[in-house]
């Protein structure tokens, strides 16, 4: 075989798109062959595997890019097992003479790609990986002295004052399909769709996966979502943010795309400006979740504040079932975790109540928490996932002082006020006056009586710990922890 007609290899992996994609783009303009493959890895050893959520949304995004580059007359070769074998397989099977990929930058992604060109340098292959996961390379953004941010206002500011990310590459019109022998697996041999039970009904009803459909999600959010953005943003009871999150956490569209088309928008019509701004500001949590991840690798396992590591947790197994169930007896911590349960999805502020509720009313670690959002998120991505557990529980990088307790009666009250977002994933409260939705028990006995709530009668749970108590417990935990790390401790 003549060296032109020897395939490239596109290693496809949390990129799950065609357009603005540089490794793609790159492999297409060798005019060589493409071979076009994705290697799912259960074993756990390099990369951290999908959750449930997480393995359905991938058979389906999957799927769509095996369609969509069936289009362009090329198969999506499916293999399974460790990457670094299987790539070498396929380089010695096909004669391939390079492989192209999107760069990972998460620590164990990182590493899996450096041993996967190791591997095939020493068949004088090479891998060769583009940048594109990410608005700014994690360390293209540095402080003075060149370290890594720790704050994110001075890190989304130097992001903001460096040129602008480069406009999005449209996907390839065609390419050279590889056409030798090549054997591929069945997607649907793989499992990711769950079975006995298949409790997916609920994720299918809320998303369309694909980059087409995440194209849409887009183009309706800056059509309609983006002007109330910034004022709408916090308020779980209607559609007010773009709910792009899992097509960018499969990476079905690039944060360079969602970038150039909010400042095309806000850039046509200056209205959009404020909603635009707001909207780039939590791409910009993203990149500094990443920039976080990036380096301090620690931090899946560990708090990026050290003393954090001598916090009194609790291992309370009962307690955390019933939050994981949405059974606290908290109407709007209830709602959230239903939510996520029933659509893999939880609009933003209500998972900061519900994992503040875990960390401080429950005081159980964080990483139980994080454990549950991995597994039953649609968006599990695990920077954006480590870092916000962190930020909750007070140990992470520019973090919320653990001493801010959310109540969370009032953080209902002001985020659902007409409470249809707990009346919607709590139908059994449905008919309790809003007065009292988010705290039932201040209900008279006739009033829940009306609402088809009579004490005993197993409708709805009584809270789970006082919120008066459980904050002191908390703020003592915290004393605690303070008093053996000889922290100053400061409680309000
Ligand atoms: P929008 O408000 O439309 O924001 C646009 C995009 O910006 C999002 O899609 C997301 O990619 C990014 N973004 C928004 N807020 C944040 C944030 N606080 N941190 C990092 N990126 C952000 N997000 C995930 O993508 N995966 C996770 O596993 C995840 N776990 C989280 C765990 C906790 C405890 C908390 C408090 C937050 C977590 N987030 C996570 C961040 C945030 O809640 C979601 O990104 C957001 O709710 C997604 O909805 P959206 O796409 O409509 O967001």
């Amino acid at each position: 075989m003549t060296a032109p007609d020897r395939p490239v290899i596109v290693w496809f992996g949390r990129d799950l798109r065609l357009s603005d994609h540089p490794a793609l783009t790159a492999a297409v303009a060798t005019s060589q062959p493409i071979l076009a493959v994705y290697v799912l890895d259960e074993s756990g050893t390099r990369t951290r595997p999908p959750g449930g959520a997480s393995r359905w949304w991938l058979d389906k995004s999957l799927q769509h890019l095996a369609e969509s580059l069936a289009r362009l007359g090329a198969l999506l070769v499916l293999r399974r097992g460790d990457p670094v074998e299987v790539l070498a397989a396929l380089v010695r099977e096909t004669a391939a003479t390079t492989v192209f990929a999107s760069r990972d930058h998460r620590p164990d992604g990182a590493s899996l790609q450096q041993a996967v060109s190791e591997r095939l340098a020493g068949s004088g292959v090479k891998l060769r990986r583009f940048a594109g996961a990410v608005l700014f390379e994690p360390e293209a953004v540095a402080t003075g002295s060149g370290g890594p941010f720790r704050v994110f206002t001075p890190f989304w500011r130097a992001c903001l004052s460096r040129a602008a990310p480069p406009e999005p590459l449209p996907a390839p019109r065609a390419l050279v399909p590889y056409h030798g022998p090549v054997e591929s697996e069945r997607l649907r041999d793989w499992g990711l769709h769950p079975s006995r039970p298949d409790w997916s009904a609920g994720l299918a009803s809320a998303w369309h996966v694909g980059e087409a459909a995440a194209q849409d999600a887009l183009t309706r959010f800056l059509s309609q979502g983006v002007a109330a953005y910034a004022e709408g943003r916090d308020r779980p009871d209607h559609v007010g943010t773009s709910r792009l999150s899992p097509h960018l956490a499969f990476g079905e569209i690039s944060a360079r795309q969602c970038w150039h088309a909010a400042r095309h928008a806000a850039d046509a019509d200056p209205r959009l400006e404020r909603g635009a701004s707001s909207f780039l500001r939590e791409l910009g949590w993203r990149e500094f979740s990443a920039h976080l991840l990036h380096h301090f690798p620690h931090l899946p396992s560990a708090p990026f504040k050290p003393d954090f590591a001598t916090f009194p947790w609790r291992q309370d197994d009962a307690a955390l079932a019933r939050w994981q169930r949405g059974a606290t007896g908290y109407p709007l911590i209830d709602a959230g975790l239903r939510e996520l349960w029933q659509t893999g999805w939880m609009h933003n502020r209500v998972r900061m109540v519900v994992a503040s509720f875990l960390v401080k009313h429950l005081l159980i670690p964080w990483q139980a928490g994080e454990a549950w959002f991995w597994d039953t998120l649609v968006d599990a991505d695990l920077a954006n996932n480590v870092c916000g557990w962190q930020w909750v529980a007070g140990c992470g990088a520019d973090a919320a002082p653990y001493f801010r307790i959310f109540n969370p009666i009032m953080q209902g009250r002001k985020f659902d006020p007409d409470g249809a977002y707990v009346r919607r994933w709590l139908p059994e409260l449905a008919r309790l006056p809003t007065d009292v939705l988010h705290a039932p028990w201040e209900a008279s006995a006739a009033t829940r009586a009306d609402a088809g709530l009579a004490p005993g009668s197993g409708t709805y749970p009584e809270p789970i710990v006082a919120h008066a108590a459980a904050r002191e417990r908390a703020l003592a935990a915290l004393r605690q922890k303070n008093d053996t790390s000889g922290e100053f401790s400061q409680s309000g």
